[in-house]
């Protein structure tokens, strides 16, 4: 379907893109159009203009700091982080990007536009939460920095406003992560997923349960210890065509323990 006609801008600082965007509450931020450009032929949704992020080379690239902080700029793509011999400092980024859908939505899609989506069935929202994640969102008054239990507001929205712009993804120093997840088909949407981080202590964070990720300390790896902590969520995941309430809730458990059992090295 063709799109309806939007007004286009291809802004050559983050300044002039937060004034455009601060300056038409209709405009929105375009990364690699993966979804946005799916939503406007859909007619989900009909911005009045793209502010075109493509030409920003400092939302680009990925930096791997002395002590092991990964910085990844929003507008980095997933191939770009498979790619990336920085990212390596934290092996799951690379293998976890390898899985989302296919080479083309890979080149194009970036970390920013995937978590600004924070569609539930995304790999990169539990990912970014359980390793401890954090994001720049800059705009008109300056920049600020939210953790992911902060930046996950609910389906499809974030912490970034309107008129902001995500700068950067901060990733602790760490190694040690797991991430499971039974999808449809080999490269398809996640109908469960599970991420986890074992540094000194576990943190698991489950997707596709809940409008934000689910984030459980389980306090150790022991497999019955993150089974506890999963039914202690007391989840009420959505049931639709792919599954039942209580299959995902049967699925967070084998994938929770799956992804720990990843992180501590038992796979
Ligand atoms: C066929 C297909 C299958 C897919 N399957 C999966 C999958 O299995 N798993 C998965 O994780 N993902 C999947 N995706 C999503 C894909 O990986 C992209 O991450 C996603 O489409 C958004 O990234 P984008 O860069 O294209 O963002 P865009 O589509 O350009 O933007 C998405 C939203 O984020 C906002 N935005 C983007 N960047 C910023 C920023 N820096 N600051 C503020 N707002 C911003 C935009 O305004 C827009 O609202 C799939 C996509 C397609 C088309």
């Amino acid at each position: 379907m063709l799109l309806r006609e939007v007004a286009y801008a291809r802004p050559s600082s983050l300044a002039e893109a937060i004034q455009l965007l601060r300056e038409n509450d209709g405009a929105r931020a375009l990364a690699g159009g993966q979804t946005l450009i799916n939503v406007m032929k859909a007619r989900a949704g009909s911005p009045d203009a793209l502010i075109d992020l493509d030409g920003l080379e400092e939302l680009k690239g990925i930096e791997l700091g002395s002590d092991g902080t990964l910085e990844i700029g929003a507008m980095t793509t997933c191939s770009e982080i498979v790619a990336s011999s920085e990212a390596r400092a934290r092996p799951i980024l690379g293998e976890v990007c390898a899985q989302i859908a296919d080479v083309q939505v890979r080149n194009r899609g970036t970390i920013g536009g995937n978590i600004c989506t924070n569609d539930p069935t995304n790999h990169l929202p539990p990912l970014l939460a359980a390793l401890g994640a954090r994001m720049t969102i800059a705009g008109p008054d300056g920049e600020r920095t939210v953790d992911s239990a902060d930046f996950f507001v609910g389906v499809y929205l974030t912490a970034v406003g309107l008129g902001e712009v995500l700068t950067k993804v901060t990733i602790p120093a760490g190694r040690r992560d797991g991430f499971a997840a039974v999808t449809l088909g080999v490269e398809g949407t996640c109908i469960v997923s599970a991420a986890a981080s074992s540094n000194g202590s576990v943190t698991v964070a489950l997707g596709c349960v809940d409008a934000v990720p689910v984030v459980l300390e389980p306090g150790s790896g022991d497999p019955d210890a993150v089974r506890a902590a999963v039914r202690g969520a007391g989840l009420q995941p959505p049931a639709d065509v792919h599954a039942s309430a209580e299959y995902r809730t049967h699925l967070a458990e084998v994938l929770a323990v799956r992804a720990v059992r990843q992180a501590e090295g038992r796979s």
